[in-house]
This record gives structure tokens, sequence and C-alpha cells, in this order.
């Protein structure tokens, strides 16, 4: 690895951070946006048939793409000759092999990282990664982690559903960091924790709740980051109270790092890294803090081999103020789920009303504090399947009733046709290797 080129790379990212604002963050973003786009085209047939005829330089007019577009246009859309049949297979090779640690070599003699996301929607994604930039990663990681340098050396447990290269290559002098397999029993990963010392705790939300229970058997740890599933607010307070740790998120999506928390705990947007265009419902740019997007467009600045240029990513988000840190980066005040957790129900006015998930999570929580877990699955406009935890068995009769009625109430509020609510029982955990998802929508819906 080119330690020198990683310490330039740091220096630049935290320069970045600190002086990029305003009109001059726009001018450069914008800058790197149509030099990508210019290369798209050059180098990709996928780009260059998308973008016929149009014109190059209005970024914001150009057609948007998808997962099923960048998955099933893969051999076109990558500009390293790769094929999606032999880079699946290598993919599944590795998994099955249990020796993730391989690069790719691709037809012109570059290596390449492979990252496969499952993803909730079923359908597979590859992403590709020189493995050049894939190096880089310790640096990005230290420069923009929120990781306070007053922890180095940072020893650090890394809790992933599914392994890639990319994240192995995170060992650099002053960090070590040690993944584990989220299907790890919990005893494992205690001695893991408490032989290395580690002062870091990375895991989804949900590993970090089942964990909680365990708090204090994990002396060493100064500070857990939340990372890879949405972390809704009951979640949070659960696991801060457990542990009496500060909890920091990090924002990233196959496609990109999306954010990273400040020093000051706000999650900022990589905006040198990625391009995020925040969209309303009727396209139109998400500027003020409070507001929430419907959509979500993402440019990876970086990524030449694979160029994601106004991929739409299936998040909603919340836009959050300017923080005080002195970063003109946007904050996301919340990540509230993914576009597929709104729920849609019939109208009072006729027409149908959307409701996004942290709303329907407000009512749930509100009601009751007896409530350790929930799931909402949607069927089709007039039914919604309800499922609850308690913490006391004897009292789910009256946990369940408060959170009907509160359920109920909201709804009416939010101008919606109340529906049938059936009650089917208490969670579920999700299968090994699965994501946990609160809100499903059985019957998508179009909005
Ligand atoms: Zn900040």
């Amino acid at each position: 690895m080119d330690i020198a080129r990683g310490i330039g790379d740091f220096l630049t990212l935290k320069r970045n951070f600190h002086t990029l604002r305003g009109q001059d963050l726009r001018d450069w973003q914008r800058s790197r946006c149509n030099e990508l786009v210019r290369f798209a085209v050059s180098a990709s047939p996928l780009y260059r048939r998308l973008y016929a005829g149009r014109d190059l330089e209005n970024f914001e007019e150009l057609p948007t793409i998808d997962k099923a577009v960048a998955t099933e246009g893969f051999d076109d859309l990558n500009t390293a000759g790769l094929h999606r049949s032999e880079v699946e297979a290598f993919a599944l090779g590795m998994e099955a092999s249990g020796d993730q640690l391989r690069y790719l070599r691709g037809p012109d003699g570059r290596d390449f990282v492979i990252g496969m996301s499952s993803g909730t929607s079923g359908s597979r994604g590859l992403v590709v990664t020189e493995r050049a930039i894939s190096e880089g990663l310790p640096f990005v990681f230290a420069a923009r982690s929120g990781l306070p340098i007053r922890l180095l050396p940072w020893r650090i447990v890394f809790m992933l559903r599914v392994f890639s290269k990319a994240f192995q290559d995170i060992n650099a002098p002053l960090i070590r960091l040690d993944y584990v397999n989220t299907m790890t029993p919990v005893q494992t990963i205690l001695d893991k924790v408490g032989r290395m010392r580690a002062k870091i705790l990375m895991a989804p939300p949900s590993m970090l709740r089942i964990l909680a229970d365990h708090a204090p058997s994990m002396p060493s740890l100064r500070l857990l980051v939340s990372y890879a599933e949405v972390l809704e607010e009951a979640d949070e307070a659960a696991i801060r109270s457990a542990f009496d740790l500060p909890l920091i998120q990090i924002y990233q999506a196959s496609e990109g790092p999306i954010g990273s928390a400040c020093r000051l705990g706000s999650l900022h947007i990589n905006e040198d890294l990625v391009y995020v265009e925040l969209l309303d419902g009727e396209g139109r740019p998400v500027t003020e803090p409070g507001q929430k997007a419907r959509r979500m467009l993402v440019t990876n600045l970086y990524n030449r081999v694979q160029p994601l240029i106004r991929y739409e990513l299936n998040d909603l988000v919340e836009l959050g103020e300017p923080c005080p840190c002195g970063s003109g980066f946007r904050t996301i005040r919340r990540v509230i789920g993914r576009a597929d957790d709104v729920l849609w129900f019939a109208s009072a006015e006729g027409g149908r009303q959307y409701v996004f998930p942290d709303l329907v999570s407000r009512w749930i929580i509100s009601a009751s504090g007896l409530v350790s877990d929930y799931a909402i699955a949607q069927a089709g406009d007039d039914s919604l399947e309800l499922r609850l935890s308690v913490t006391r068995d004897e009292a789910q009769a009256k946990a369940l009733a408060d959170v009907l009625a509160s359920l109920r109430a909201g709804l009416e509020r939010h101008g919606c046709l109340v529906p049938a609510i059936r009650f089917a029982g208490p969670v579920e955990l999700p299968p090994p290797g699965m994501k946990r998802k609160r809100f499903v929508s059985i019957a998508r819906k179009g909005t």
C-alpha cells in the first residue's frame, strides 16, 4: 500500500471537510459531476446510450438509474470490461469457500475488490472497487469516521453480516480493526472485545440492541458506532442507556460512503466523495432543515470502474441544521427508513395518503412504556398487521390495546381512513444473515 498517497488523501479529506462550503462547494461538485459524466459517456456503453441526445452539462436533467438498471446493465455499465456472470461467480465462490480475501483480476490486469449486497428487496447487487482505491480506505476511514483522535490507537470490533476484502484492508499502524460475523454467538463476541481490550464497537443497531444486555461485560468500550441499518429513536435510547456511552452513526451504502459523524456527533454528508441530491415528492430540491426527502439520488465521485451517476438510493432522510463544528457539509438529522417503508392508506378525502415510518414508530412507542419491539406489515391500503413484544408478558393485553388506540388515532389525525389492524403475535427474529426490517410492505405500492 502507498502510505504517502494515503496520508495525502487523509489531509485532503480533512481540508475539504473544513474549507469547502456554499457556492464554492457546489461549483466544485458540479465540475466533478460534469467530468464524471464525460468520462462515463466515453467509457461506458450504458451511459452512452442513456445520455444520447442529452445536454451533458445539464446534470440535473440527466436520466436517473437504479439498482435494477445497474444490475441488469452491469456488463455495459462498468468500464473495465467485466462480465456480470464472472463477477457473480467469483463473489459466490468467495462466500462458499470462506476465503473472502481475494482480488478479481480484470481483463486489463487491474485488481478489483468485489462486494455483494443482498438487500432487503432481494435482488443481488455487485459493487466493484479498484484495489488502489480500496487500499486507501483506512485513511478515508480515519479522516471521516468521526472517531476521536484521543481514542488512538483505535482498537475496533467491527460486526458485519457479510465480509469483503474492502473491510479487511482497514488495518493501519494506529488502527486495528477485527471483523466479527454478526452470526457469532454473543459469548464469543464478549470474549473478543475483552481480549483485544476494544475501545470501539461498530455494529448494526439490531446487534447493538442484543449486546446492550451484556454491556457491563465490556468495560473497555469507549464508543459505539451504528451503521448499516436505520437507527431508530427507540433503539438509540435503549442502547445509549444500557451502555452509557456515546453512540455515533456511519451512513455507508454499498454504493458509497454517504455520511459520517463529526466530532460533535452530527451526521454530515461526505460531499467530496458522493454528490447527494435530495428531492421532495414533486422532484424539487429539499433544502430546508427538518424537511424530509422522498427521493435521494447519489453520484459516487470517485468510482470510475462502475460509475454510479444519479443513482436512486432507496433511503428516506431528513435534512439537518448547519453544524456548529464549522463544516459546510450538509447534515442529515435522521435516516428515517427505506423508501419501501412508507405506508400508504386510503385518504379520508379520497385518493391516497402516505405516512412516513418514523411517525408510525412514534405512535407505537409513545403509546406504552412496555413495548420492547414491534413490526408492521402492510398487505394493502385497508389492512395492517402488527407484531408487538412487551417487557412483561402479563402486560401484553394492556400494551396492545394502548398501541392499537394510538395507531388508530394517529392515522385518523393524519387524514387516513383507518384500516383493519390485525395483531400477529410477538416480533420474530429474522433468519440468520437477513436484515431486520421493521416495516414491510407486502404489496409494493407506487408513489
Ligand atoms: Zn459537524
